[in-house]
């Protein structure tokens, strides 16, 4: 019984701990490390606004002025994004784990394929935990979760998860925090998702090691993870312009690629789906490269509703209304105020 949920207390630890990595240690300032990588962050842009003050190529005359001033940092959607990472954080307790909760049985996990592929070729010579399997494992971890994350995210630029990603992007302003500006349902997908993904890698990576291996981690986070975190990566939801340059850029996702995923304008739609890795955007056909010189860009829908997120009732609420609309046609001819094209997607 003890290792039976010792194995539980593993695996669960295994499916869901990387996600919680992915979601929270790079994006959520709570992490456990948000703190420091926000530091990070803001030294890096610091150093950009002395470089570029020092050759003319800014206006700005203060680094406040630089990293957007009060215009940005205190603007009304800035502090919608504040209050709801406090609001995000009590749904998350009260909804998405305990539906988390519920699934998670249901989803197979390493142990389960293990024991599937044993079964069906023979178990195979156990290899043993050594450093260079669980930096190779921790890689794996890393690939699988970015993949899933890059499916999930174009996922819900389709027509009918849009209207719960649409709440990301409905920011016109970018501060750090607007990272968690992320609906719940999207949310829950994304964790169930890369539940599934990584359960299905653990199976196979640990059939062919014979034997269940752990990924290297740095400070309890998969190593890879925390690199990426530490590259300025708060600045991604900032009006700082950090590229990494064209070629660089094929593979990393830099700051400035996913300002421009939030852009409003047409050119810009559908580019920079990555989180940590550009490289699925090189390979699937979405990739959009920066160069060091800022493109002017605003920030946004370009859909006419941006009033309809407003509020945290409005980032809570408006994504249930508009997929009803969706799915009931009727309710969508009653609704009072006529709605503006939806095929505007970025
Ligand atoms: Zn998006
Ligand atoms: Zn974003």
């Amino acid at each position: 019984m003890g290792v039976l949920s010792t194995i539980h207390d593993h695996l669960s630890e295994l499916a869901i701990e990387p996600v919680i990595a992915q979601f929270s240690g790079i994006f959520d300032l709570n992490g456990r490390f948000g703190v420091l990588f926000l530091g990070v962050s803001y030294a890096v842009a610091y150093g950009l606004f002395r470089f570029r003050r020092q050759r003319g190529l800014t206006d700005a005359r203060s680094f406040w002025q630089f990293i957007g001033g009060s215009r940005v940092n205190f603007h009304r959607s800035a502090l919608l994004d504040y209050r709801y990472y406090f609001v995000r954080a009590i749904l998350k307790v009260a909804l998405v784990l305990p539906i988390v909760a519920l699934v998670d049985p249901h989803i197979l996990r390493g142990a389960d394929y293990m024991a599937f592929f044993s079964n069906l070729w023979g178990a195979r010579p156990q290899l043993g935990q050594n450093l260079s399997l669980s930096l190779l494992y921790g890689l794996g971890v890393f690939l699988v979760s970015d993949f899933t994350h890059y499916w999930v995210h174009r996922a819900f630029h389709s027509r009918w998860l849009w209207a719960f990603h649409k709440v990301h992007h409905s920011a016109p302003v970018l501060v750090p925090v607007t990272a968690s500006r992320v609906h719940f349902v999207e949310k829950l997908v994304g964790k169930l998702a890369s539940a599934v993904s990584l359960g299905a890698y653990a199976g196979a990576f640990w059939y062919a090691c014979g034997g269940e291996i752990s990924r290297y981690t740095l400070f309890g986070v998969t190593y890879l993870v925390f690199i990426c975190s530490a590259l300025a990566a708060n600045l991604r939801h900032s009006h700082v312009w950090l590229s990494f340059g064209p070629v660089i850029e094929h593979v990393l996702n830099s700051p400035a690629q996913h300002q421009i995923h939030h852009s409003d304008a047409p050119r810009h739609f559908h580019k920079n789906f990555g989180t940590n890795l550009s490289l699925w955007d090189w390979m699937f056909g979405t990739l959009y490269v920066t160069r060091s010189t800022p493109e002017a860009i605003s920030f946004g829908t370009a859909e006419q509703d941006a009033h309809r997120y407003l509020t945290l009732y409005g980032l809570i609420v408006t994504p249930f209304v508009d997929t009803a609309r969706q799915l009931f046609p009727a309710a969508r001819a009653q609704a009072v105020a006529p709605e503006s094209t939806e095929t505007s997607y970025s």
